[in-house]
């Protein structure tokens, strides 16, 4: 979630099923990372061992795409099925050519069209616990890192239908939340996770949409300037300030400078805006800002016509063209000399909700986490839910 601007839409929460239910429900990941694959091996840790269709299994054992079915090979038994369903008793390693992770709980294996799709199960404090360690690794204090737990868990439960399509709850990119298994889990993550148990951020009696990115910059943003959202009252505007110190100028990306030859630059925008190899740009103009200082639209000029585009737009075509690190954020002045045309920018991410630099620096400064929730989302309340056994 660091970095994604992708639209968002909220769910509508049943009067017949309590949002509180999904408290106690299993949180569905697809592992998208893993991307087109058709071989994993996979190895209990330690004393682990996995149920396989009821049978019992304590050594690797490797899995293959064949055909329209999974080809299972252990111990040199192999053994064809439509499907793989493994129960991890512990942690199991699953490494596939480029990737190697940690999980627990269930893995489902699928042959879809010919690749190999995981979908872990996981109860929602594991899925928090390593969220909040994949989405934290780059933060030092604690209480800012119980903050973060609590969006971290205030989202899950808020944004669960997101992939209802596709079968599981989350994907685990930044598009949802980044979700990297459980190697190697900070003490700091554990004792954050541990210590909020259950507790969310609710706005209305429902769980919030609990936004968060790296730096905001100086000022957060409205999500209704980014994404047109009128329903995320708490997800508004703040100054990142307290008295007169900003406090997420240290963090990496509060201000940056990205220099890019014209030629380049144009030979981008004719295959990604002009979809003409011809068409010559001549230059930016006409940019519109929001009220905290972001591009909310645009226009490219070339010599034949005037393109308007929205910020997040031209974030994603030239993200995805030129690289995600080249534009930050959309916060940014555009300015050219005769070789380059020369973006300054502010912080890093979509900077609505919690900025995590900033929370760090609340913390150090002896702020509760609390004190940090209650500085970046506007007019929630705090609540504790119990699994029963706490
Ligand atoms: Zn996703
Ligand atoms: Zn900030």
């Amino acid at each position: 979630m660091l970095k994604s601007f992708h639209s968002i839409s909220p769910i509508r929460f049943s009067v017949l099923i309590p949002w509180f239910f999904f408290l106690s429900m299993d949180i569905k990941i697809g592992l998208v990372s893993y991307g087109n694959i058709t071989s994993l091996s996979i190895t209990p840790i330690e004393k682990s061992f996995v149920y396989i269709n009821e049978k019992k299994i304590e050594n690797s054992f490797d899995i293959y795409s064949y055909k329209d079915k999974i080809k299972l090979d252990e111990d040199n038994k192999v053994s064809f099925l439509k499907e793989v369903k493994i129960k991890i008793n512990g942690t199991v390693k699953i490494k596939s050519k480029k990737k190697e992770r940690y999980y627990k709980g269930t893995i489902e294996v699928k042959n879809l069209k010919g690749f190999l799709f995981m979908v872990n199960t996981v109860d929602l404090e594991d899925y928090v616990l390593s969220v909040t360690d994949s989405e934290t690794r780059h933060m030092k204090n604690v209480e800012a890192i119980k903050a973060n737990a609590i969006a971290i868990r205030s989202y899950a439960i808020a944004a669960g239908n997101r992939h209802e399509k596709q079968g599981y709850n989350f994907c685990d990119l930044t598009h949802c939340q980044l979700y990297k298994g459980f190697k190697d889990i900070r003490e700091k993550t554990y004792k954050a996770v541990r210590e909020t148990s259950g507790v969310i951020m609710e706005f209305d009696k429902k769980p919030i949409w609990a936004m968060y990115h790296s730096v905001c910059g100086g000022a957060t943003e409205n999500a209704k300037d980014v994404w047109n959202y009128d329903t995320m009252p708490y997800l508004v505007s703040v100054k990142d300030d307290i008295g007169f110190k900003t406090l997420c100028s240290e963090g990496w990306g509060y201000r940056w400078r990205t220099k890019i030859r014209i030629k380049r630059f144009e030979r981008f925008l004719q295959k990604s805006v002009f979809k003409n190899k011809a068409e010559k740009f001549v230059e930016i103009s006409n940019i519109v800002y929001t009220h905290s200082g972001r591009v909310k639209s645009l226009d490219i000029i070339s010599d034949k016509r005037k393109i308007a585009i929205s910020g997040i737009n031209f974030y994603h075509i030239i993200g995805r063209e030129l690289g995600w690190m080249a534009i930050k954020s959309t916060a940014f002045t555009v300015s050219r000399d005769n070789k380059y045309i020369i973006f300054d920018g502010k912080g890093y991410g979509h900077g609505v909700g919690m900025c995590q630099a900033g929370a760090d620096k609340m913390g150090e400064l002896g702020y509760a986490c609390k004190d940090i929730l209650n500085h970046y989302y506007e007019g929630i309340k705090i609540v504790k839910y119990s699994y029963g056994n706490d």
